[in-house]
C-alpha cells in the first residue's frame, strides 16, 4: 500500500503532465483513431514507464496497487492537461476488466502487463450486421473442435480493428439454449489465418471503423475467458466498467461549454440563433450540475448524461454549421463537425436504447414488449 495521499499524487501526475504533454497525442477520447495508433502506443508506453498505468491494477501484472480513487483522479489530471488517460478504452477497461475478473492466472500473465505496456493493442468485435442494440441476437459461431474453436461470422464498426493485434470476441457456442445463454467471450489473436479485415468509409472521409470476418479460423480453446455459454455475463460485467469517471465528464462539459459560448462572438447571431444558443448553453449548465451532484463515479444517471451530453452536442453541431452559412458546406472544422455528430448519438449504447433504459429503470415504466 502507498503511503502517498490522493492529493499529493494528483499533483504529481498534474506536474508530469505539464512535463509531459507535449508527447501526446490529441485528446481523441475513448478509443483511438488509426491515424493516432503510433502516437497513442508510444504515449501509452511513456505513461507505462512513469508509473501512471494501471494504477488499480495489481503491482505482479505492472499495476501500481492503488485504489480507484488514484485512478479517478489520474483520470481527472488528463482531462484538465487535454491528453489521453490511457491509449484505448477497449483494452484498458474492457479487455483488462474482462482478463483481471474473469481471467485465469495464465491470462492474467499473458494480457495484463503487455496492456499496459501498449504491446497488446485490443478492439472489441461485438456489433454485426444483425446484432447491434440486441446484442443478443449475434450469430457469429464459435464451434468446439478438440482443443481449438472453429470461428465462422462477420462482425461489423469495429473500431481501429485493423491497427489491433486482440480482439475480445463475443460469439455464439450453444445453438440450441435461448439467446443470451448461447454466447462465450474470446481472447482473440487478429493474426490469425482466416481473419479478414476491412476497412469502412465513414461520410467523414475517414475510415476508423472496419468490418471484420472469420472463415474457418481455428482459435485455441486457451482464449476462451469466463465460464462456456456464460459470455453474456462476461460482456455485460465489462461494459458497466465502459462509464466513464464522472469527474473528467465534468472538466469535459465545462470546456465544450466555453467552446459553445463563443461559438457567436463576432459573427453578428440573429434572434433565433442567439434563443437557440441560450437554450442549448442552460441544457449544458444542468447537465454539469446534475454531473457534479453524482458523486466520484457514475451511477444510474449515466444513461441520462451519455443521452443529453450527445444530443446537445449533435444540436451545437448543427448550430455552428447554420451560423456558418455556405461555409458548412465547404471542407473544415464547420463541415466536420456535422458529419461526425451522429456518431456519438449511437456508439456506447443509442440515444432510443438510452430513452428505453431511462424509462425502464429510471422512471418505473412498463418495459419494453418482447
Ligand atoms: C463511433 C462508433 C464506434 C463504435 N465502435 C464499435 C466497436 O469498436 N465495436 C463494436 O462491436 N461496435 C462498435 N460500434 C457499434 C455500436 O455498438 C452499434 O452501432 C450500436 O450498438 C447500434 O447498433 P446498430 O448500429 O446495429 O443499430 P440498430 O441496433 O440496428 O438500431 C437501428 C435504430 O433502431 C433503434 N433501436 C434499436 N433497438 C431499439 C429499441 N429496443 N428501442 C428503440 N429503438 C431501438 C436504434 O436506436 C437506431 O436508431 C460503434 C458505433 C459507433 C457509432
Amino acid at each position: 500500500m502507498s503511503a502517498e495521499s490522493v492529493d499529493t499524487f494528483r499533483a504529481r501526475a498534474a506536474a508530469w503532465l505539464a512535463d509531459n504533454r507535449h508527447h501526446a497525442p490529441r485528446d481523441y477520447g475513448a478509443i483511438c483513431p488509426p491515424d493516432l495508433v503510433s502516437e497513442g502506443v508510444a504515449w501509452q508506453k511513456r505513461i507505462f514507464e512513469a508509473g501512471f498505468a494501471g494504477l488499480h491494477w495489481p503491482a505482479e501484472h505492472g499495476g501500481q496497487n492503488l485504489s480507484p480513487a488514484f485512478h479517478g483522479a489520474w483520470v481527472e489530471e488528463c482531462a484538465k492537461a487535454g491528453v489521453p488517460p490511457v491509449l484505448n478504452m477497449v483494452g484498458l477497461v474492457l479487455a483488462g476488466g474482462a482478463v483481471m475478473a474473469f481471467g485465469t492466472p495464465e491470462q492474467k500473465a499473458q494480457h495484463l502487463r503487455a496492456t499496459l505496456s501498449a504491446e497488446s493493442v485490443w478492439c472489441q468485435l461485438f456489433s454485426e450486421p444483425g446484432a447491434g442494440s440486441d446484442l443478443g441476437s449475434l450469430s457469429t459461431r464459435a464451434e468446439r473442435d478438440g482443443d481449438r474453436f472453429i470461428i465462422n461470422g462477420q462482425k461489423v464498426w469495429c473500431s481501429g480493428g485493423r491497427c489491433s493485434n486482440w480482439g475480445i470476441l463475443m460469439a455464439r457456442t450453444n445453438f440450441d439454449a435461448k439467446k443470451h445463454e448461447g454466447i462465450s467471450f474470446f481472447l482473440m489473436p487478429m493474426d490469425l489465418p482466416g481473419i479478414e479485415v476491412r476497412p469502412l468509409k465513414q461520410m467523414t472521409g475517414e475510415s476508423e471503423f472496419d468490418e471484420v470476418f472469420f472463415t474457418d479460423v481455428e482459435l485455441p480453446a486457451e482464449h476462451l475467458i469466463g465460464p462456456l455459454n456464460g459470455g453474456w455475463g462476461v460482456g455485460m460485467a465489462v461494459l458497466t466498467n465502459e462509464r466513464g469517471h464522472i469527474g473528467a465528464s465534468v472538466i469535459g462539459l465545462e470546456r465544450r461549454l466555453e467552446s459553445m459560448s463563443a461559438l457567436g462572438r463576432g459573427r453578428g447571431l440573429n434572434t433565433s440563433e442567439r434563443q437557440e444558443l441560450t437554450t442549448l448553453l442552460s441544457k449544458g449548465t444542468a447537465y454539469k450540475a446534475m454531473a457534479q451532484t453524482q458523486g466520484p463515479v457514475a451511477s444510474t444517471a449515466s444513461s441520462l448524461m451519455k443521452l443529453g451530453i450527445t444530443e446537445m452536442m449533435f444540436d451545437v453541431s448543427m448550430l455552428r454549421a447554420d451560423i456558418s452559412g455556405a461555409d458548412a458546406m465547404l471542407e473544415g472544422p464547420d463541415a466536420m463537425g456535422m458529419l461526425s455528430a451522429p456518431g456519438a448519438r449511437i456508439a456506447g449504447g443509442s440515444s432510443q436504447v438510452q430513452k428505453n433504459i431511462i424509462g425502464e429503470r429510471l422512471l418505473g415504466l412498463p418495459r419494453e414488449p418482447k
